[in-house]
């Protein structure tokens, strides 16, 4: 019986993730919880499970969770809270927490986990090399859950040697919009996902393919893959996550539904295969599309991926601007097309430093959110 940790539990990853662990019970047991505000969730969350320890990360809401909450359960509050829940031990951790502030969470963690399921990208984004030399030291596997590194996880863990691989882009909620139409869309129909249901940062990243940018790093920092050697192709439908090309040109590719559960329940069970009932359905017709990708239209993409190529703090920079503009966005303070102009504002601005400490990051990462609030306060 392995046991495990949810970081993140009532969000996208975090239910999904509890999804898997409710089938498998006799497999694993969660002993623990994690959420920043909504304890709503939480607490059925709780009741279902019965977790040793729990987490709560909003001090108002962990003092309000407190009082609701069984004599039997261990309530970490606030975010020294936070530091003690990463200390405990588990076999596997899932990471769900979204955001930089995943990244010290996951530092403390994997040092008492033999396991990392890590859905959260701004920690390899944003810090990739501090994670994977605390893994490389703890001796702890970290499998990645973000569909298109799994798929990659699953074609290049074979050992085999690939010339290039492939990431595939849905597109996101505006593919088929005109640049003008940009202008004025609506969060609702940023939101509207075609292929997913995940969070709101994500989606609206998944819109502006920063998203697939950040996957294109995780795919460098995970297999040590030049990003020449990595191709992006829109797929709309969203079955296949990755293709890995041999020299010979012969593709495999790895397919299955969009639906999180699958590279989760992977990434639990490894090596061992679970059994699972939400496979693609041969009985009824479906074709799949391949178009190249409109570069031009998706300057963040670009962008992201120029910025990591300069092994600098610009990633740390960008996300952090990234984060900040999207949540103004989804306030509605500002229009969607305003977070193209906060980024060419922040990578036309931010002072470039090698990062050498976690320290660094957060430095970065907060001159970074502030001078992005400073900026967008001229758009509102
Ligand atoms: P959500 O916004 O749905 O969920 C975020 C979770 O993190 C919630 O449980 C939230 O708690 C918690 N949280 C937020 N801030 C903090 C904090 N400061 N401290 C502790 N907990 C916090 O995000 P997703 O599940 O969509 O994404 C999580 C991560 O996984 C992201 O990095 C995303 O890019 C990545 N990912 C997600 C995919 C998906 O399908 N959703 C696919 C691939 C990658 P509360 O609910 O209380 O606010
Ligand atoms: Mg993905």
């Amino acid at each position: 019986m392995k046991k495990v940790l949810v970081f993140g539990s009532t969000g996208s990853i975090g239910k999904n993730s509890l999804d898997c662990l409710r089938k498998s019970r006799e497999d694993f047991k969660v002993i623990g919880l994690c959420a920043y505000s909504n304890t709503r969730v939480l607490m059925s969350q709780v009741k279902e499970f019965s977790p040793r320890y729990v987490c709560v990360v909003d001090e108002k809401s962990a003092k309000d969770f407190e009082s609701a909450c069984d004599r039997g359960v261990t309530l970490f509050k606030g975010k020294e809270g936070l530091k003690e829940f990463s200390q405990l031990s588990s076999d596997i951790s899932v990471m769900g927490i979204s955001g930089i502030s995943a990244l010290e969470p996951l530092l403390a963690n994997i040092r008492r986990t033999k396991r990392v399921a890590l859905a959260n990208k701004e920690t390899i984004v944003c810090g990739g090399s501090f994670v994977f030399s605390q893994a490389r030291k703890y001796k702890t596997e970290i499998l990645p859950v973000d569909s298109e590194i799994n798929a990659l996880y699953q074609l290049l863990g074979s050992g085999k040697r690939f010339e290039r691989v492939y990431l595939t882009a849905s597109g996101g909620a505006l593919f088929d919009y005109t640049p003008k139409a940009l202008e004025g869309v609506s969060v609702k129909d940023v939101l509207k996902h075609p292929t997913w249901d995940m969070g709101a940062r994500i989606t609206i990243d998944s819109a502006t393919l920063l998203n697939k940018g950040f996957e294109a790093i995780e795919a460098h920092n995970f297999f040590n893959l030049k990003f020449d050697d990595i191709g992006i192709v829109i797929h709309r439908e969203s079955k296949i996550h990755a293709l890995a090309q041999f020299q010979d040109k012969t593709i495999l590719a790895c397919m299955y539904p969009a639906d999180m559960r699958i590279p989760i329940a992977f990434a639990l069970y490894y090596p061992r295969r679970c059994l699972n009932r939400i496979g693609i359905d041969f009985s009824k017709a479906f074709s799949f599309t391949f178009l190249p990708l409109p570069r031009k239209r998706f300057p963040l993409l670009e962008m992201i991926i120029d910025a990591a190529k300069k092994e600098d703090n610009s990633l740390v920079c960008l996300n952090a601007c990234d984060e900040k503009a999207v949540d103004y966005f989804l306030k509605k303070k500002i229009k969607f097309t305003d977070i193209y102009k906060a980024m060419d504002y922040m990578y036309g601005h931010y002072l470039s430093k090698k990062l050498s400490s976690v320290g660094d990051i957060f430095y970065w990462n907060n001159w970074a959110s502030k001078k992005t609030e400073e900026y967008l306060k001229t758009l509102c």
